[in-house]
């Protein structure tokens, strides 16, 4: 049954969505090996191919193309030949498209889902929530396509009229991380689509079938050829394909999600074109738990926001900051909430809610994280080793006397590590969080309303959860501060990352 019969069940059958659940695509017919040009699906010029491994297990889930800077120039001359009719479609057009391709990513959610675990690791339940989440970006940008306004100036002379008008960018270059693979790309491309602008994507080397999937969704939902690419590479192709993507004077604007290291090179070679950048870097969240907070609601808190995708998100809760009148009381309940609540394994087997990391180097990292600050003093509650189930595996941990010295508090963890640090006033807590060069989201639980007026204000981050942990969401602006990037995803304002603004001056009225 093709996927336009499916939609039209969906509205004539009373159980369409039972219907289209039942008809899902499985999670293996998403597996993709080839990537995706001009609304055909290619193999790389040479023939080359990379592997996709599921870091639960090891095993071999795919190969996709190994593509490099001739893909990437056919993908972005496809991307701005489509610009000059996409751009001309109307956002009701668009929008109809982006609806569509939301409903097709809802009614094949486990599927994906399925697919997501295999090549990232979350566990279903993190998968699910990923799929939700990244699929609300289409429906939240479908409707946004029709809310670009202009705006017309009172003139200081009568015979004028002026006013601005807003037009979509160009051919936008996508550059996404492995943590959130489905996530991290329609929040961008929601966005970029809704305005009337085309994309080249290029997802991370560990993550590019979630990419391939979302896109086989698109074109059932619609998308003329060329509008949206997607260009797999290796990290051996990255950093060439990057360059041509930040100075090709056909693309208008790179948008990235990854770490501020790669940021700043992209940055920086987006110079040569004066190209507009949007940046979604890296974190170091401060978590501060004031002696006025309820410690039931921190405690359930501070377990979502350090360990749900296995500490791998880019606002997971990296330093956790404990007054020191309730910090033994918070430690001990924390360590029981580790050792009670969390079960470590496969992210498909049922009852598991953390998998493993995405690799062994992210694991060795983590480790160096634990080793250094034991070194320093720290010391283990709970966890602290690589895990027996595989090379990919990390304990759950929970590390107390830490100090500020210690790597952990330097850079983001990226792990399953829950770091602990004593304080004694606000003031203290304050300074301790603002201490860091990037300021990505932060996190406080207090009761004491000034108190919560009065950190909200003072935290240096562009998000900031007062006795919440959860903070994403379509629509709100995600983005940080220092060198946590530039720009803001979603909301109303993620479209402006896509718009220019046009100024014309009528005379002569
Ligand atoms: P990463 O190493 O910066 O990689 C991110 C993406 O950039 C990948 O697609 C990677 O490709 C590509 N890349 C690497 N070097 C490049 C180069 N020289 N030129 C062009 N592209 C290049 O980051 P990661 O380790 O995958 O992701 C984790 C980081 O992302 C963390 O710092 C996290 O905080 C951040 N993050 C931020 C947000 C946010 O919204 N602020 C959200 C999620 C994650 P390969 O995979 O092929 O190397």
């Amino acid at each position: 049954m093709s996927c336009a019969m499916l939609l039209q069940c969906r509205h004539s059958c009373k159980k369409g969505n039972r219907l289209l659940r039942m008809l899902a695509t499985s999670y293996s017919s998403f597996v993709k090996d080839k990537a995706y040009i001009n609304g055909s699906w290619v193999a790389a010029a040479n023939g080359n191919t990379f592997s996709v491994i599921n870091p639960a297990n090891e095993e071999l889930i795919g190969t996709v193309p190994d593509m490099g800077i001739q893909e990437t120039q056919s993908a972005i001359d496809a991307a701005h030949v489509a610009f000059d009719t996409w751009r001309k479609t109307t956002a009701k057009e668009r929008s109809a498209i982006l609806k569509k391709w939301f409903s097709l990513i809802e009614s094949n959610k486990t599927s994906l889902a399925e697919l997501l675990t295999k090549e990232q690791g979350k566990s279903m339940a993190d998968s699910i929530a990923e799929v939700t989440y990244g699929a609300s970006f289409f429906e939240w940008f479908s409707e946004e396509a029709k809310r670009v306004y202009g705006e017309i100036m009172p003139p200081s002379t009568a015979d004028r009229r002026l006013l601005i008008m807003k037009q979509p960018i160009g051919v936008a270059g996508i550059i996404t991380p492995w943590n959130f693979p489905i996530a991290m790309i329609t929040r961008k491309l929601g966005a970029a689509l809704a305005v009337g602008c085309t994309a080249v994507i290029k997802p991370a080397e560990d993550t590019p079938l979630s990419a391939l999937a979302i896109c086989q969704l698109g074109e059932e939902a619609g998308l003329p050829a060329g509008v949206v690419n997607v260009i797999t590479t290796s990290s051996k192709n990255t950093s060439d394909v990057g360059k041509l993507l930040c100075e090709s004077p056909r693309v208008a604007t790179i948008s990235f999600t990854g770490s501020t290291k790669v940021g700043k090179i992209l940055l920086s070679q987006s110079a040569s074109t004066v190209k507009r950048v949007s940046l979604e870097l890296g974190g170091n969240a401060p978590f501060i738990v004031f002696d006025s907070a309820n410690i039931d609601k921190a405690v359930t808190g501070a377990m979502a926001c350090k360990f749900r995708c296995a500490g791998q998100t880019c606002i997971c809760a990296n330093r956790f900051l404990v007054q020191d009148v309730i910090y033994d009381e918070f430690v001990k309940r924390l360590a029981e909430a580790i050792k009670n609540q969390l079960v470590v394994g496969n992210g498909l087997d049922e009852g598991v809610n953390i998998g493993p990391l995405i690799n062994e180097a992210a694991v060795n990292k983590v480790d160096d994280f634990v080793t250094d600050a034991v070194k320093k003093g720290a010391t283990k509650i709970v966890g602290g080793n690589k895990n027996s189930l595989g090379k990919n595996f990390y304990e759950p941990t929970l590390l107390v006397n830490v100090t500020t010295d210690m790597e952990c508090m330097k850079d983001e963890i990226f792990g399953p590590v829950a770091v602990i640090i004593k304080f004694k006033t606000e003031a203290e807590a304050i300074k301790i969080a603002n201490s860091t060069d990037v300021g990505l989201a932060g996190y406080f639980y207090s009761q004491d309303l000034g108190q919560v007026w009065r950190v909200a204000e003072e935290l240096q981050v562009g998000m900031v959860g007062a006795n919440e942990s959860l903070l994403s969401a379509a629509e709100v602006s995600f983005g940080g501060v220092k060198q946590s990037g530039l720009g803001r995803e979603g909301g109303k304002f993620g479209v402006d990352e896509y718009l220019e603004m046009k100024y014309i001056c009528m005379g002569g009225i």
